[in-house]
């Protein structure tokens, strides 16, 4: 009987970089304008009169088209969080100095709620039932990343 031959198992490091373009849709480039005019856009269901940030096409509750614009926030309501300790880039987790707050926030008029940074507030401080409102960049540069973050209400816009 032959003996296997031995195998060497070769390890290849290949790094990948790519730049992504592609085309956001009407509505959440809607929403995105929006934004850069500082204002929330969500979208009111006919049916069931869900209203849902960013904007989505079809209603998950009833399968309607969401097609009546209304503003939401700018202040609403940490329904939900995480603190985050590490940040994740190109595969490489590294620690983070400061802790990264991230909240599901229920904005004024909306029935869902949106994932966002919350910032000017220690961890220790985050919790359910917060009241919060949005801060923009400025300028404002037409793109998701205009809703900069929330942070407490009543605390001082930097
Ligand atoms: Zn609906």
């Amino acid at each position: 009987m032959a003996e296997k031959a031995e195998r060497s198992v070769v390890e290849v490091e290949v790094p990948l970089d790519f730049t992504y373009n592609y085309r956001v849709g009407q509505y959440l480039e809607r929403y995105i304008k929006g934004l850069g005019e500082k204002k929330i856009l969500g979208v009111r269901c006919s049916g069931c009169s869900k209203v849902t940030v960013p904007p989505r096409n079809f209603c998950g509750a009833c399968n309607r088209v969401m097609d009546e614009w209304v503003e939401v926030g700018p202040e609403g309501t940490v329904e939900n969080y995480t603190i985050g300790h590490v940040k994740v880039e190109r595969g490489a987790v590294e620690k983070l100095d400061e802790p990264r707050l991230l909240a599901m926030v229920k904005l004024e008029g909306a029935t869902v709620p949106l994932l966002a940074e919350v910032k000017g507030m220690a961890a220790s401080e985050l919790e359910n039932g917060l009241r919060v409102k949005a801060v923009f960049k400025d300028p404002v540069s037409d793109s998701l990343a205009d809703l900069s973050h929330f942070e407490p209400v009543g605390q001082e816009v930097k």
